[in-house]
Formats: structure tokens, C-alpha cells, sequence
């Protein structure tokens, strides 16, 4: 494939022709905001934080879904960039919660961390703010709508396991939400717990709750394992606190592999020191459970105990 030289930001980079600004700007080690971008879904250019100014061209440009060209000057940073991305900032920050002290996503939050980078603050004054809808039928996965950018990372990597596809937007306007199935709890809905869209989610909207109140995120150790119950070998980080492990989370579900409750549970039972009891679905309600059912090992052990 041909190579394109660019420059950003005053230094030239060269890259494959199908590489876009974001991905030559991320070989410099320059790092472009942006909630919706993933290079492992499909690309949308929806939050539209990742403008840049390309010379010669009058409009802001999206750089996730700009392509490189030969000799391009380009400008993350610029006073025009900068300025649309507060603007955005400030739009999300205006219909959000001011939480961040007690919020689990708090030292791992995309929408904290720009705020922080631009200097964009909560708002001070009342007014329309999105709706604290939370979910808390699921005891794997915590839903708090009042945080959702609508950035729609979880539904697009939702619907990327065929048979899953539980997550959708509905509505429109200021009424736009992510619902699952027809607007169901996520105990009501098609949904296996997979965590797929808790490790996508830029914000608190979606937490792994079996993880909540036991580490903040910068206080952890950790370990990145591999889980060993498909050939899939999904990757886990194990978080610890002066060497012992409190908790384990799934890291980006990349390349092809699915993710599954399965999978997880095996993985926090295997390097976890104080397990909380596994829960399975039946008949759309959760319901407590031993871990040999939770991990499909009944046959094998009344096998081996016989
Ligand atoms: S989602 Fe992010 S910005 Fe919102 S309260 Fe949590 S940490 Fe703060
Ligand atoms: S946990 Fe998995 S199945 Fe459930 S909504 Fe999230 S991505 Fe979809
Ligand atoms: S729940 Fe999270 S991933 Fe889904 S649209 Fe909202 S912010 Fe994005």
C-alpha cells in the first residue's frame, strides 16, 4: 500500500494511504479527543470533540473519519478547534450530573478528562437536565442514563455479536436514549451480561457493578490474564490493592473476541481472593446461584464425584 507524508502539529508523519488524521496523529503520540471513536467499531463521527483545522480548507474537519493526503498540514490544536471542542464539552457538562467525586468511571472518564484538558466546568445555573434513569435490575451491570453522552459505542459494539444486538437508540432530540430491546431493564432484556458495553461506555453510564465501591481506578495494581475457558482467550485485568486482587474487569473485546459472562466469571473465581456469589438468568429474572451452575460445570462434577 502506498505511503502518505503529512504534517500535524509542525511534524511530519508518514503512514499507509487508508490511515485517517486521528490514526497518523496517534503515531506521533499526539491524542485527539474524542467519545465515539473506536478504531474497533464502526466509525460514526457523531460527539465531533476530534476536529481539526486542515490547511487551505475553511471548514473543521472530523479526524476520525478524514482520511490522510499527501502533504496535508493539519492543526489539532488551533484556537477554532479548541474553541468547537469547549463548546461540545460545555453542551454535554450542561445536561449532566455533577458527580464525579463518588463516580465509580471517575479517574478512568473520557468526558472528565477532556473537561478537565479544556478547562470546561458543570454548569452553574438550573434548567432541563437528561433525566436519572437507573438501572438496577442486573447485578452485573449498572445503567445510569443522567450519564450517557449518547456516543452509541455501546450499541454499535453490542450489535457486533449477532446474536446479542440488544441496545438501540430511541426517541430523538433532547428525548434520545439507548434502550434495551424495547425499552426492557436489562434483567427483561436479551441481555448475557457480556460487559462489552461497560468497557466501551467513556463515561459512568455503564459499570460493571460487581466491581463497584471496592478500588478506584488509580488507587490499582494491575495484571493483565487471559481467560482460559474458549480458545477466544479474552483479556481480563486483574485489580489489586498491596498485592491482593479485589477485583477483575474485562479489557476491549478486540480483535473478533466476543467477551462473555462465562468467561469473566471463571477468570474473577481463578485470581480473585473474596468472590461475590455468580448470578444467572432464568426466565428473564436474575437469580442467585452456586458456581458450578454458573460456570456449566454441574455434569462435570456430579461425574467426577460419582
Ligand atoms: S461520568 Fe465522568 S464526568 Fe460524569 S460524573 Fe462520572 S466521572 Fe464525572
Ligand atoms: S452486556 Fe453485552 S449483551 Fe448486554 S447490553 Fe452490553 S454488550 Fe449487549
Ligand atoms: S451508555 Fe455509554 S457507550 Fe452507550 S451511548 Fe451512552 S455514553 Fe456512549
Amino acid at each position: 500500500m502506498k505511503n502518505i507524508t503529512l504534517t500535524i502539529d509542525g511534524r511530519k508523519v508518514t503512514v499507509p494511504e487508508n490511515y485517517t488524521i486521528i490514526q497518523a496523529a496517534e503515531k506521533l503520540g499526539i491524542e485527539i479527543p474524542a467519545l465515539c471513536y473506536d478504531p474497533d467499531l464502526e466509525i460514526v463521527s457523531s460527539c465531533r470533540l476530534c476536529v481539526v483545522e486542515i490547511e487551505g480548507n475553511p471548514k473543521l474537519m472530523t479526524a476520525c473519519s478524514t482520511q490522510v493526503v499527501e502533504g496535508m498540514v493539519v492543526y489539532t490544536e488551533s484556537d477554532k478547534a479548541v474553541k468547537t471542542r469547549k463548546e461540545i464539552l460545555q453542551l454535554l457538562l450542561d445536561n449532566h450530573p455533577n458527580d464525579c467525586l463518588t463516580c465509580e468511571k471517575a479517574g478512568e472518564c473520557l468526558l472528565q478528562k477532556y473537561a478537565y484538558r479544556y478547562d470546561v466546568k458543570f454548569r452553574e445555573h438550573d434548567g432541563d437536565r437528561r433525566k436519572a434513569l437507573v438501572d438496577t435490575s442486573s447485578p452485573y451491570i449498572l445503567r445510569d442514563e443522567s450519564k450517557c453522552v449518547l456516543c452509541g459505542k455501546c450499541v454499535r459494539t453490542c450489535a457486533q455479536i449477532n446474536e446479542r444486538a440488544v441496545l438501540s437508540f430511541a426517541n430523538r432530540g433532547f428525548e434520545t436514549r439507548i434502550v434495551a430491546d424495547a425499552n426492557n431493564s436489562l434483567e427483561e432484556s436479551r441481555c448475557v451480561s457480556c460487559n462489552r458495553c461497560v468497557v466501551v461506555c467513556p463515561t459512568g453510564a455503564l459499570i460493571d457493578k460487581r466491581n463497584m465501591n471496592k478500588i478506584r481506578s488509580w488507587e490499582a495494581e494491575k495484571e493483565v490474564v487471559k481467560c482460559k475457558v474458549c480458545e477466544y482467550g479474552c483479556d481480563f485485568e486483574v485489580l489489586k490493592r498491596n498485592g491482593k486482587a479485589v477485583a477483575v474487569k474485562a479489557k476491549t473485546p478486540g480483535e473478533g473476541r466476543p467477551l462473555c459472562l462465562k468467561g469473566r466469571l471463571w477468570t474473577e473465581l481463578v485470581n480473585v481472593e473474596e468472590v461475590d456469589k455468580p448470578y444467572i438468568k432464568e426466565n428473564g429474572k436474575f437469580i442467585e446461584t452456586n458456581w458450578q451452575k454458573a460456570l456449566g460445570l454441574e455434569e462435570i462434577t456430579e461425574k467426577i464425584k460419582d
